[in-house]
């Protein structure tokens, strides 16, 4: 997600990456994405010692989705929705806890989310719907490592002013349309209250079969490889190891399709200049062959920009156009656009709690945009600038949970700021892209906290105590 006031440091980056944009075409990534699968992780780095070995935070809970979504002409949506679930955690359950989130926005759209029935093994079982929070009862225990599955069936229809969750100009964004599963951990099921500001809701990698129908005049844009454009009225789509999928149903985008190593990039855009969107194509072309140069691979075959609604990243999709509501002019749009993409290496490959860890991967966005943008030629990072961004702050960490701040300058601002104060005695620029890749290369499809960081980080640089944590830390 993008935040207002870091429009002014991004357009100061902007201009710095435009005034030398220069696609870089030898990008060395082609072969080793040929070679990605997600049950092959990483096979350890050759840049930090031997002896580290990550540990991803186990998310105690492993979801597959099956979802039939169908759409009907008065522009409601019906799902049927089959989840198989293993107990990944030590504990028994008696209980299974999703994120339902189209149902807090119920009040605002013409007709509220209804579900019809939920079966397990064939038979009705009782469920409570709170705001967001679908709790399904267990008939008996579910024991560690046993398997079972549920399905769901519920209709629902869009809201025009919801977030993320939304209806817009006559596109409709269906995000986390479908319940989610929560990770499970320290004995409990790891859900929060939904809050408008921030992502509350933290799901893991998952594996994704989905099917839908449309009416006749949508096209249909998301998180699986299988959307080509324009897409057909029904079909079938596929998505492995993701975070949660994402369908966007667009009327009459005009695109533009760029081929960028072997990932497709594909703009959608609406009422803007043909000019700017090519610029954006060219813009987002050369930021891809960047991050997967100096981070890593980008882990899907098309890269999906919709120029439209709330700036938000997806799997394998970002959304840009406004925030709070107010259309972007085009070099904050570009900047955010940026911003957006990064996120598909930190949010999309490397996993955090977006509610209690959300500067692992605000933080790290910022921060990689950073790199791409000190990174032109004959440019330096300009530290005393940085700093001074932080000036105004309490002495609070990075590392609270969404509840504990009344700001996110802190998740944003400050996180990116002490990630380049890590560098600025120890190698600088080219010591960061190192340690991002080595980062990427260790934690690829794991999830990270701030504990780990820390040793992942201790390790890196042979650090002997913490007390370069001190001030952003808890
Ligand atoms: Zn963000």
């Amino acid at each position: 997600m993008k935040r207002s006031f870091l429009l002014f440091n991004f357009f100061i980056l902007l201009i710095i990456i435009l005034s030398s944009c220069k696609q870089d075409e030898n990008s060395d990534s082609t072969d080793v994405k040929n070679a990605l699968s997600p049950l092959e992780e990483n096979s350890g780095s050759t840049d930090v010692e031997t002896a580290f070995s990550p540990k991803g935070i186990p998310a105690g809970s492993n979801t597959t989705y099956n979802i039939n979504l169908k759409m009907n002409s008065s522009e409601i949506f019906e799902v049927e929705a089959n989840i198989d679930i293993v107990n990944d955690s030590k504990d028994t359950w008696n209980e299974l806890v999703f994120y339902l989130i189209p149902n807090i926005f119920s009040e605002k759209a013409p007709q509220a989310l209804t579900i019809q029935e939920i079966k397990m093994d064939g038979e009705k079982v009782k469920y409570t719907l709170n705001e967001d929070t679908l709790k399904i009862q267990l008939k008996s225990g579910l024991v560690s490592n046993g398997e079972t599955s549920v399905e769901i069936l519920y209709d629902f229809t869009i809201p025009e002013k919801g977030l993320r969750f939304t209806k817009n100009n006559g596109n409709f964004y269906l995000a986390q349309f479908y319940p989610m599963l929560a990770t499970y951990r320290n004995h409990r099921w790891n859900k929060e209250e939904y809050r408008f500001q921030g992502e509350t809701y933290h799901t893991d990698f998952s594996d994704f079969y989905v099917t839908y129908h449309l009416p006749e005049g949508y096209t249909l844009v998301s998180t699986s490889p299988n959307d080509s454009y324009p897409s057909s009225t029904q079909g079938t789509l596929q998505a492995s190891q993701v975070k949660e999928f994402f369908i966007a149903i667009l009327q009459n985008p005009s695109v533009i399709e760029k081929e960028v190593n072997d990932t497709t990039i594909r703009i959608f855009g609406f009422d803007q200049e043909k000019e700017l969107i090519q610029e954006i194509t060219e813009l987002a072309a050369d930021a891809l062959t960047y991050f997967e140069k100096t981070i890593g691979l980008y882990p899907h075959d098309q890269l999906d920009i919709i120029l439209d609604g709330m700036s938000m990243e997806y799997p394998g999709v970002v959304t840009a156009h406004s925030i709070n509501d107010i259309a972007l002019d085009p070099d904050p749009l570009k900047s955010t656009i940026l911003h957006e993409l990064a996120h598909q290496w930190f949010y999309g490959v490397i996993s955090n709690d977006p509610y209690h860890e959300a500067w692992l991967d605000e933080g790290f966005a910022g921060f990689a945009t950073g790199l791409y943008a000190y990174s032109r030629p004959n440019k330096t990072v300009p530290y005393e600038n940085l700093y001074k961004m932080i000036e105004r702050l309490k002495p609070l960490p990075v590392n609270l949970s969404l509840d504990e701040y009344d700001s996110s300058a802190y998740i944003y601002d400050k996180t990116n700021v002490m990630l380049w104060k890590l560098f600025e005695k120890r190698g600088g620029l080219e010591e960061a892209e190192r340690f991002l890749k080595t980062y990427y290369d260790e934690y690829l499809f794991k999830e990270v906290n701030s504990q780990e960081f820390i040793k992942f980080t201790k390790n890196y640089f042979n650090l002997k105590d913490d007390s370069v944590f001190d001030e952003w830390l808890k």
